[in-house]
């Protein structure tokens, strides 16, 4: 196992977090380099930790690290003891600074039915009563990862085959997920049953020359990234089993309408994926477009703020007729730093991420694009440094209705309280960052430039919780006093 020594200084302090991506291989002739390379296309979903678990027929192999894809794989060393041509990997976001390796997934642990390696991007909400009740009947808890609840509930599971025990573990826990597994003969993924987060099957040359060769990873910037061919989403509540008959598909769940994450369009999922059916892209430049029609403003210039506010500053700059410049520059090379992150340093903020274009933007009127606002620190920066450049007026433009609640399917996010939105009308917020003019796309804007008439109240197409309060799946866990849910971290320490 390998750790980084190295500081991280997030690049998108004021940014809610993805928590995971996941892929997963099988009869790929370097399953490993394959998963690493998906794993770098994934990047974007975690950055602190990562995991390859390989097969090579016989046994299993793993590899964890702490830091990016390239600090872990690209040790020829590292590589060689990932022998096989089935593989899962797991990149890692985590909340607190230190990142415990025995977190880092995939999970692995022996059954009598031979190996299982586990790794899964999303949250359960029923998580810490799953895990008051299994601790209960003696299991001992080696993380506090809640990939661990799925192996503990396969273990205590009473069927027979490990099809069986997954969809008996699937069937107890609530929450998103989009769950990719290893064992000996079998790879697995899963989506949950409302397909809160994405998953998708593609497929490429078979290492055996029998058979094609599967991908399953959460976006289709991994296959592009290893030549492999898209083949379909995993629909919500589907479990597909591939193995050396081919891939199967199950569906155990009660169906349900979907809500995919709305956010994944707006901010989480990398342009060049095609989430869902569609594309990252269009649809940014969509909720900018709308965004314009929606919330004119008189300016000289659509500055986006680099690079997720990009796509959405070309829609607003093409419906608007205003030119479209590249008034704020980032810095692409802050994320890992050889200086320790005193805070001086973190006080020097955002001019370590952005700098100011000034001949672009002296004496003009400047539309700011960007894709959310969580807390406003980095927004109120930007605009300082925009104004410090010359700018004469600084108006906001954001392509997400503002954020006012938590997500708790697996996006980080602060708590409500530190959200700008949840406490602060839009003049309030626009007073606080400092701009002349604050709007955010409203949420009947951003389904239509998803294809919908508006957001049907009573029948949701997305999961907007974050936007609108609206929780589709249960906080089973947040519903429970307070002091349960002490005693059981005391339980669980
Ligand atoms: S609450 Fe927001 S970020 Fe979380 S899954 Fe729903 S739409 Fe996505």
């Amino acid at each position: 196992m390998t750790q980084s020594e190295n500081p991280v200084i997030r690049d998108d302090d004021d940014k809610l977090h993805e928590e995971c991506g996941v892929v997963g291989v099988w009869n790929v002739t370097d399953a490993a380099a394959i998963t690493a390379l998906g794993l770098h296309a994934l990047q974007h979903r975690g950055q602190e930790a990562t995991g390859i678990v390989t097969h090579d027929g016989v046994r299993f192999h793993a590899h964890k690290g702490i830091g990016l894809v390239g600090d872990n794989y690209g040790d020829a060393k590292v590589m060689a003891g990932l022998p096989g041509t089935r593989a899962i990997g797991h990149n890692r976001y985590a909340t607190t600074g230190a990142t415990l390796l025995r977190n880092v997934q995939p999970l692995f642990a022996e059954f009598e039915f031979g190996g299982l390696a586990v790794g899964h991007n999303g949250n359960l909400t029923n998580a810490h009563t799953l895990k008051r009740a299994l601790v209960r009947r003696g299991c001992l808890f080696q993380s506090t990862t809640d990939s661990e609840v799925f192996v503990h509930l396969i273990a205590i599971s009473l069927y027979a085959t490990v099809l069986d025990r997954l969809i008996d573990a699937l069937k107890q826990v609530q929450g998103a997920y989009s769950l990719v597994a290893l064992t000996n003969d079998m790879l697995i993924g899963v989506r949950d049953p409302l397909g809160v987060r994405p998953l998708i099957l593609g497929r490429t040359h078979g290492a055996d020359g029998s058979g094609p060769g599967w991908v399953l990873a959460s976006e289709s910037c991994a296959l592009e990234m290893v030549g492999a061919e898209f083949v379909r989403d995993i629909e919500p509540g589907e479990i597909v089993a591939i193995d050396r008959g081919g891939v199967r598909s199950l569906k155990p769940f009660v169906p349900q309408k979907p809500r995919f994450c709305v956010f994944e369009y707006i901010y989480f999922a990398r342009p060049d994926s095609i989430v869902d059916g569609m594309s990252v892209y269009a649809a940014r430049k969509r909720i900018g477009s709308e965004l314009a029609q929606e919330s004119p403003v008189e300016a000289d210039l659509i500055v986006p703020v680099p690079d997720s506010g990009v796509p959405a500053a070309m829609g607003y700059a093409e419906r608007s007729g205003i030119p479209f410049e590249l008034g704020i520059i980032r810095n692409h090379y802050v994320g890992r730093t050889f200086i320790e992150p005193t805070d001086q340093i973190r006080h020097l903020g955002v001019r370590l991420k952005h700098s100011a274009n000034r001949p672009a933007l002296e004496g003009k009127r400047v539309v700011l694009v960007d894709d959310s606002i969580v807390r406003g620190t980095t927004s109120k920066k930007i605009v300082e440094m925009v104004r410090a450049a010359g700018a004469r007026e600084v108006h906001m433009r954001i392509s997400s209705p503002p954020t006012t609640h938590s997500c708790f399917y697996g996006i980080d996010t602060p708590e409500r309280g530190k959200l700008l939105a949840a406490r602060n009308s839009e003049a309030e917020m626009a007073a606080l960052i400092g701009v002349d003019s604050l709007a955010f796309i409203s949420i009947d804007g951003l389904y239509r430039a998803l294809g919908h008439q508006g957001r049907d109240a009573a029948d949701p197409a997305y999961c907007d919780a974050c936007f609108s309060g609206d929780y589709p799946i249960p906080l089973t866990d947040h519903a429970e006093p307070r002091d349960a849910q002490l005693s059981l971290l005391a339980e669980l320490a």
